[in-house]
């Protein structure tokens, strides 16, 4: 790689996190980003804002019909409901992004996965597996964002996203930040020097 300094930057890998909602994704994917310069794709979805989350930030809130407006005009890498709302990829800025050779990270779950293996032969496909189902429920149950009923929804979906956690490329175990942060760049190091052109 040393050779090519003056050449275009190599292409920015396209790194898809899928886990279980409340297995810690957010705080892991903060934690291992910080200083790098990589794009974080804000997705869009019909979900209401939660508390302290910002537009444009955390998500891009649309409703139902602006949602269904982009889908039609073809604007999405991948898209799936969840849990009652609809989520959504939104796919412009994204060829820009490995273009620039930036790396590019989608947090999305296990169905919009699928979809962008099945588009892109490059997606490198990490499953964040929570330490237990009941440490799940506790940290869903702990952050208190959801009704009883939307918590008993996302422990029946965490159920079937962990039963196809082999078919990611890797599966990161979160019971330990520090050792999860330290997998995740061990991915992208890895990755990195695999994509190399050497
Ligand atoms: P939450 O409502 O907890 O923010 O997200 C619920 C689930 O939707 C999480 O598993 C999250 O990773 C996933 N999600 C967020 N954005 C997208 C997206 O653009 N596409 C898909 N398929 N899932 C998403």
């Amino acid at each position: 790689p040393h050779q090519q300094a003056e050449q275009r930057p190599e292409r920015g890998l396209l790194i898809v996190m899928t886990g279980a909602s409340g297995v810690g994704k957010g705080t892991l994917r903060e934690r291992w980003l910080h200083g790098q310069n990589v794009f974080y794709s804000v997705s869009m979805t019909t979900r209401a804002a939660r508390d302290g989350e910002q537009d444009g930030v955390d998500y891009h809130f649309v409703s139902e019909a602006e949602f269904l407006q982009h889908l039609h005009s073809d604007g999405f890498l991948e898209h799936a409901e969840f849990a009652g709302n609809r989520y959504g990829t939104p796919r412009g800025p994204i060829e820009a992004a490995l273009e620039r050779g930036q790396d590019v990270i989608l947090e999305i779950e296990v169905l919009g996965a699928m979809q962008v293996r099945q588009h892109s032969q490059e997606a490198i496909l990490v499953f964040i597996m929570p330490p237990s189902l009941s440490e799940l429920r506790r940290r869903l149950e702990g952050r208190a964002t959801e009704t009883p009923a939307q918590i008993e929804r996302r422990m029946a979906r965490a159920r079937e996203e962990i039963l196809e956690a082999h078919r990611f490329d890797y599966v990161v175990l979160n019971d330990d930040l520090d050792r999860a942060v330290m997998d995740m760049h061990a991915v992208q190091r890895s990755e990195r020097l695999r994509a190399s052109r050497w």
